[in-house]
């Protein structure tokens, strides 16, 4: 879609640092990151938010669930623990209007969020 940045990062017209691509979902480091591990995990097809999945969609978003999976296995994140957050509108602070889904770890993550 044009004008959607994560977009524009799926196509490459934008650089980012790409942690794993195949051709369903593109994993890169949060540009801010608010922990030491902060991954944001996108489906390459636009899909605007959470609340906009559809039928067609649930491969894409359990591709990205287990990709969490294998990542925190991978990066040895498990006994610690880690989070997965995909804010979703107004009230969540959804800023980029792309589903994407954070990979929270490396410190204590305190619980409610703010
Ligand atoms: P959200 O508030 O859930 O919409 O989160 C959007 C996230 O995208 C924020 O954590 C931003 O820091 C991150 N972000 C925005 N632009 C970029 C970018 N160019 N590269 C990497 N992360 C980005
Ligand atoms: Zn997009």
């Amino acid at each position: 879609m044009q004008d959607c940045i994560f977009c524009k990062m799926v196509s490459k017209e934008i650089p980012t640092e790409i942690v794993y691509e195949d051709e369903h979902i593109l994993v890169f480091n949060d540009i801010k990151p608010v922990a030491p591990v902060h991954l944001l995990l996108i489906p390459k097809k636009h899909i605007s938010s959470l609340s906009d999945l559809d039928e067609e969609d649930i491969e894409v978003v359990g591709r990205i669930q287990l990709k969490c999976a294998h990542l925190a296995r991978e990066m040895d994140l498990v006994e610690q623990g880690f989070r997965v957050v995909c804010n979703c509108g107004r009230d969540a602070g959804q800023m980029v209007m792309h589903i994407h889904y954070h990979l929270l770890a490396g410190r204590l993550l305190k619980w409610p969020p703010g």
